[in-house]
């Protein structure tokens, strides 16, 4: 059937319909050019308009400063683990906050190319739990600080931008990014696999302040070189363009709704609704410690194994998928990124609420 489910998969994840229907409606013949923007030059007039249209509208909606560079690169988010290594470590040092499974592999990665110490490790409260300042311990003299501002897996989230000591803070933002206004300035790198609130997986994208980008080491693979790829605006080689087309699709869709600041409101209200159910449940276990919880994924369970399992077969018949938690951490985990709709989370609570009733 043409049914559509409620998706509430990780990454990736579920688009806006609105941004599914222009893509098919444009599919076969591109405003006019006689062809799909998959099958385009992307050194075309009409491909290049549609990628700084796209860049155009990112840094607006984001509010990017002028001495930032915008890059869409290759590889998702975990190539960029290694690039931002290789990229900013002048000293060889840098320090990592590792607050789940995404920021201990880009400590891993970048511990190939320098001296990495780890500021903060959540995994004795099993990640369910954002450092406070205090608890960060920052090296002097380092080139950065890497955080991942979502867990993915754990359903944290940073609520506030950690200082630093004066170096440049890099950040994950592959699943919160364009899910409330950021301030740019604070940040020296934001980088982003797109695949969840910014369209569909093959791109990465990279905003990075302008004094970072240093002319490259000699032994990297150049489309690891920000220079590089600064340089040749993102087409040193072909562009992930299908990715980028959608990308901008997805930006004026969240621009038409209203922005960040109404991406903010929305996905508060989503993320109440679940979590002030969890908080007064005595049936489900939410362990995610208030002030640490993020508003993309919550992740929960039920009393035990054999009901989680029940819940995500029972939850698959009445038309939702992809509830299972990860693999890493087991229980149910709902990811309500900015394309989820206020009825789908209120759907997700009904089914959750006679569950409970049928179970306990
Ligand atoms: N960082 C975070 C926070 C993620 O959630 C993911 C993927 N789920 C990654 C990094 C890895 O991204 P990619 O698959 O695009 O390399």
């Amino acid at each position: 059937t043409n049914k559509r489910v409620y998706n509430f998969s990780a990454g990736p994840s579920q688009l806006p319909l609105e941004v599914l229907e222009t893509a098919r409606d444009q599919m076969l013949n591109y405003e006019g050019s006689g062809m799909s923007v998959m099958e385009m030059s992307h050194r075309s007039s009409t491909y290049q308009k549609i990628f700084d249209d796209t860049k155009a509208t990112l840094k607006r909606l984001m509010n990017i400063p002028d001495n930032y560079k915008i890059l869409f690169l290759h590889g998702g988010a975990t190539q960029q683990f290694g690039a931002v290594a290789l990229n900013l470590m002048d000293k060889g040092r840098a320090d990592y906050v590792v607050t789940g499974n995404f920021s201990k592999k880009a400590a891993q990665e970048a511990a190939k190319f320098g001296d990495v110490h780890i500021a903060y490790d959540g995994k004795d409260n099993n990640y369910t739990h954002i450092p406070t300042q205090d608890e960060l311990d920052i090296r002097d003299d380092i080139d950065y600080v890497h955080i991942c501002q979502n867990n993915t897996i754990y359903g944290t989230e940073w609520n506030y931008v950690p200082d630093t000591k004066g170096a440049p803070l890099v950040a994950d933002m592959s699943s919160d990014i364009l899910s409330r206004p950021v301030d740019v300035s604070r940040y020296g790198v934001i980088y982003a696999g797109a695949q969840k609130n910014m369209g569909i997986a093959g791109l990465g994208v990279v905003i990075i302040r302008e004094d970072l980008i240093k002319p490259h080491k000699e032994n990297i693979q150049v489309l690891a070189e920000y220079d590089t790829m600064a340089d040749k605006d993102s087409m040193y080689n072909t562009p992930p363009a299908y990715a980028i087309y959608v990308l901008g699709l997805v930006l004026k869709w969240v621009e038409k709704q209203g922005g960040l600041e109404e991406m903010e409101k929305r996905n508060i209200k989503k993320a109440a609704l679940l979590q002030d159910y969890l908080d007064q449940s005595d049936f489900y276990i939410y362990e995610t410690e208030k002030g640490s919880r993020s508003r993309m994924n919550v992740a929960f369970k039920t009393p035990n194994k054999d009901l989680d399992a029940k819940f995500v077969k029972e939850s698959i018949e009445a038309g939702m998928t992809n509830l299972k938690g990860h693999r890493a951490v087991g229980g149910i985990r709902a990811s309500i990124y900015n394309a989820m709709p206020y009825e789908g989370v209120e759907y997700l609570l009904q089914f959750m609420k006679k569950f409970e009733e049928e179970n306990r």
